[in-house]
């Protein structure tokens, strides 16, 4: 594959995805059609589609009514068309798009995330099965036991822990649609050795900075939910697109094994 065709086509899913992500919870996610502008409901001119080209050549407002576009969508779109790059000369053609699909499926969960509070079944449901299609192609014989071991194991270790905090009364330690993300994304860092452990303890880390951080700010309660998918996305991309990322994660608990 071509650099030029994997920027093209991660900007051309970059853009489905972010419209997605946007829109969310109407729109694409939930009811795939035409794209209209939200300001005055017009549907947007094939032209005015391409993904980033568009956005600059508007200046990011709609044709007709001059609203303005969501900044969100030309920034994953170009996020998408870098990552899938990026992970494509990392791990070579079939696995880096398989990989590149996770990562871009990530953007969208932690945007709507961070906005709503929430991480669509709509979303994880098919990123796990994705995940589940592709394994044979992402993850090597060896490995392949104790991957699914993690990818399954440590969702129902979480879920168990949930009905605990639940049955004593404490808050919600981590959100469903949190579990079920994790589901996927475990199966996909598969493809690096010691991937699937390394995203779960990178993903504590970054929630767990950023959940302290937002207390000692004031800007988190005690109580508060903490949207936890952009740790995870942060973890992920760290862990499948630095190599030696997830040795150094693991280094403290005696490494990769
Ligand atoms: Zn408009």
């Amino acid at each position: 594959m071509s650099p030029a065709l994997e920027l093209v086509g991660g900007a051309v899913v970059g853009s489905a995805a972010g419209t997605a992500a946007v829109r969310w919870p109407d729109g694409a996610l939930c009811h795939p059609r035409r794209s209209t502008c939200a300001g005055c409901g017009r549907t947007v001119r094939a032209r005015d589609l391409v993904p980033v080209v568009a956005w600059l050549r508007l200046r990011g407002r709609c044709r007709d009514c001059a609203a303005p576009i969501d900044a969100r969508l030309p920034a994953i779109e170009i996020s998408s068309a870098l990552l899938a790059v990026l992970l494509i000369g990392v791990h070579g053609g079939t696995r880096g798009v398989a990989l590149s699909a996770g990562a871009i499926a990530l953007l969208v969960a932690a945007t709507v995330d961070l906005r709503h509070r929430v991480v669509p079944d709509r979303l994880t449901l098919p990123l796990a099965a994705g995940a589940l299609a592709a394994f044979p192609v992402v993850v090597g014989n060896a490995s392949r036991p104790q991957v699914l071991a993690w990818a399954l194991g440590a969702p129902l270790a979480l879920q168990a822990l949930v009905l605990v905090a639940r049955a004593v009364g404490s808050p919600r330690p981590i959100g469903g649609g949190d579990i079920k993300l994790l589901v996927g994304v475990l199966l996909l860092a598969g493809a690096v050795d010691g991937g699937p452990p390394a995203v779960l303890l990178g993903a504590t880390v970054i929630g767990g900075v950023v959940a302290s951080l937002g207390l000692v700010s004031g800007r988190l309660g005690r109580t508060s939910r903490l949207p936890f998918a952009p740790a995870i996305a942060a973890a992920y991309l760290l862990v499948v697109l630095v190599p030696g990322a997830a040795e150094a994660l693991l280094a403290p608990f005696g490494g990769v094994r």
